[in-house]
């Protein structure tokens, strides 16, 4: 009988092991780093091309390797950090397998210069495919640089699965800041095509690490999570709910400093928040777990990125109680931002003065509790509510037929355009949710949001593909300090955000500033939503949308008008003839319905009239 089981070669051993460890340009960054850490440097220096796909250079000054050593490290299962069984249950190292470099080396060209603090002169090697070409002696300072070409050369199969050179950059965005969260003890610098993205000074603070990577007067908006001295421990810092998010991308989440995901401990975060979070929002969180080693398992996960508790319901509890306790203790206020006014803090007693005084124009809906900012603005400023209020689609699109839609005061163009809406149509707003509109023979039911929504997707679509869109001068332009990710994401989108309405310029460093905003955007904060917009484009971005698209959609969400708002008649009316100028009146861009039919028929029907 023919045998069919062989042993496979070497290399291709190899090349399978790497599969493990190295799927895309990240986690090289990520072995990478991590080594040194592991080598206590103080100064880390990361530099890519293409999204790593063509270069990774990571330079450290940690402790480096003898000459033996360095092309020991390039073989399987060769580590410094562990000895026995019983070292992998009790792990201080990031790493321990000893798999990393050899798997690296095995997909990719790499060189590796290094020296210890001790000998006199460096190693510098050369490596293709896993193979050492070349060994020599060199004249270098102390530490370790690693420098990685053309991964996945030998692998086209591997290099095929690579998403964009965006995307992979973003991977590594997210994975360096994780790192430089981690160790705010360490500098970090990173570079990608020439450009510098973050230079982090070395600092003892998590905090300032934390507004150095996010903006200045970011840490305002945090509360502490202070150690106490148990084990495990937790640590950190929280968002305030006023600075939630829709994904949970922002949860950075520690155990004994290693990045780790884990849905259990993101949910031990989020119910922590309890109702303090509107409903489908997640939280900003930087949280820390100390624990001691033997108490868990790394060992679980190829890229280490998960970690099994030993006692996982402890953790949960732990972690759960720290972030109710944090928050409770905390002065946890929104701060309102309005256009063109600085941020103003609503104290305990203005805002439930408020509440008392206009119950009517605050959301009632349970899913958003959201104060109108309008009708703050009125409250604190005297403002004139008619003037914030515009769910215009401007654009020179030709879904805006009615132009500005919002005018309670009656002028003469409401009165026109009063008069244009279609004779014997009844309009009525139910749970300032829906309109019912009463049509011939049907009564339609139309979602506020999910209509408007609809219109300004196909309005922006258009904006993107045909025609820019108009944009408005601000009175007072704004300056807004974004964190490097939002930065970079900015930066590939700023052609896409200019055509949308947006006149944004860079400002210095990290900074922009905003000159012009679309039409739409009138009653909203420019900044907030520009964030905001930034955060929705950067989770696209990452997995890989049609850019276009999923921008038109990212920006008809946040800018159309919310369940729970009260709506004009005019406003109504608008909603209702811009809807049936669209191609595709009857869904939103997600697919929900933006209108149902009720014909009298069924209604006679219901009623055992026929
Ligand atoms: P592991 O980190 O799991 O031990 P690696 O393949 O990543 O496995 O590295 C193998 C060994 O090479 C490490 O254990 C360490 O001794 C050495 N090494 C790797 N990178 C560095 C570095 N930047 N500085 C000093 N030593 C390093
Ligand atoms: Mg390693």
């Amino acid at each position: 009988m023919k045998n069919n089981i062989v042993i496979l070669p070497e290399d291709l051993v190899s090349k399978i092991a790497a599969g493990e460890v190295v799927e895309r340009p990240a986690s090289v960054v990520k072995e990478l780093v991590e080594n040194s850490i592991d080598a206590f440097a103080s100064h880390i220096s990361v530099e890519i091309k293409s999204g790593g796909i063509k270069f990774i250079k990571v330079v450290d000054d940690g402790e480096g390797m003898g000459s033996e050593d360095a092309a020991l490290a390039l073989q399987r299962h060769a580590t410094s950090k562990i000895k026995s069984i019983d070292d992998l249950y009790n792990i201080h190292s990031l790493g321990f397998r000893g798999e990393a470099l050899p798997s690296i080396a095995s997909v990719s060209l790499m060189e590796l210069t290094t020296k210890t603090k001790e000998s006199l002169s460096g190693t510098f090697l050369k490596v293709e495919g896993g193979i050492i070409k070349e060994k020599k002696e060199i004249g270098t300072i102390q530490g370790t640089t690693v420098s990685v070409s053309e991964l996945f050369y030998n692998t086209p199969a591997r290099r095929k699965f690579l998403k964009t050179v965006l995307t992979e950059t973003k991977h590594i965005i997210e994975l360096l800041t994780n790192y430089a969260l981690a160790y705010p003890e360490i500098s970090f610098k990173f570079k990608t095509d020439g450009r510098e993205l973050f230079n982090l000074k070395k600092t003892d603070s998590l905090a300032q690490r934390i507004e150095e990577l996010w903006a200045k007067d970011f840490a305002s908006k945090l509360v502490e999570i202070k150690k106490e001295q148990t084990e495990p421990s937790v640590f950190g810092f929280l968002g305030k709910p006023e600075i939630c998010k829709s994904s949970r991308a922002q949860i950075h989440l520690f155990v004994n400093r290693r990045p780790v995901s884990s849905r259990a401990l993101n949910h031990a975060i989020q119910s922590g928040y309890g109702e303090n979070l509107p409903q489908g929002k997640f939280p900003i969180a930087f949280v820390f777990i100390q624990i001691d080693p033997e108490k868990i398992d790394v060992n679980v996960h190829p890229t280490k990125k998960e970690v099994k508790f030993s006692n996982e319901n402890q953790i949960y509890n732990l972690l759960n109680l720290a972030v109710k306790k944090s928050l409770s203790t905390s002065l946890v206020m929104p701060v309102y931002e309005f256009p063109g006014e600085k941020a103003v803090t609503l104290d305990k007693e203005t805002k439930s003065s408020l509440i008392k005084e206009t119950p009517s124009t605050y959301l009632t809906d349970k899913k958003e509790k959201v104060l109108f900012q309008e009708d703050i603005i009125k409250e604190i400023y005297g403002g004139d509510k008619s003037s914030l209020v515009n769910l215009s689609t401007e654009g020179g699109s030709p879904a805006n037929c009615g132009g500005k839609v919002d005018t309670p005061k009656e002028t003469p163009e409401a009165e026109e355009r009063k008069e244009s809406l279609p004779s014997g149509i009844i309009l009525f707003q139910a749970f300032d949710q829906y309109i019912l509109i009463q049509k011939e023979d049907e009564l339609l039911i139309l979602d506020q949001h999910a209509a408007h929504e609809r219109i300004l997707y196909e309005a922006t679509y258009k904006n993107l593909t045909e025609k820019k869109a108009l944009s408005q001068k601000l009175l007072f332009p704004s300056v807004v300090e974004l964190s490097p990710q939002e930065f970079f994401v900015y930066e590939n989108f700023s052609d896409i955000l200019n055509r949308i309405g947006f006149e944004i310029k860079p400002f210095g460093g990290k900074s922009v500033v905003i000159e012009a905003v679309p039409p739409t955007l009138k009653n909203q904060s420019e900044r907030v939503f520009l964030k905001d917009l930034l955060a929705d484009l950067d989770e696209n971005l990452k997995s890989g949308k049609d850019k276009i698209k999923s921008t038109a959609q990212s920006f008809a969400c946040k800018a159309a008008i919310k369940s729970g708002q009260r709506l004009s008649k005019e406003e109504m009316s608008s909603l209702y003839r811009q809807l049936f100028t669209l191609e595709n009146p009857h869904t939103c861009p997600h697919g929900r319905p933006t209108i149902i039919k009720i014909p009298l028929k069924e209604l006679d029907k219901k009623f055992k009239r026929s």
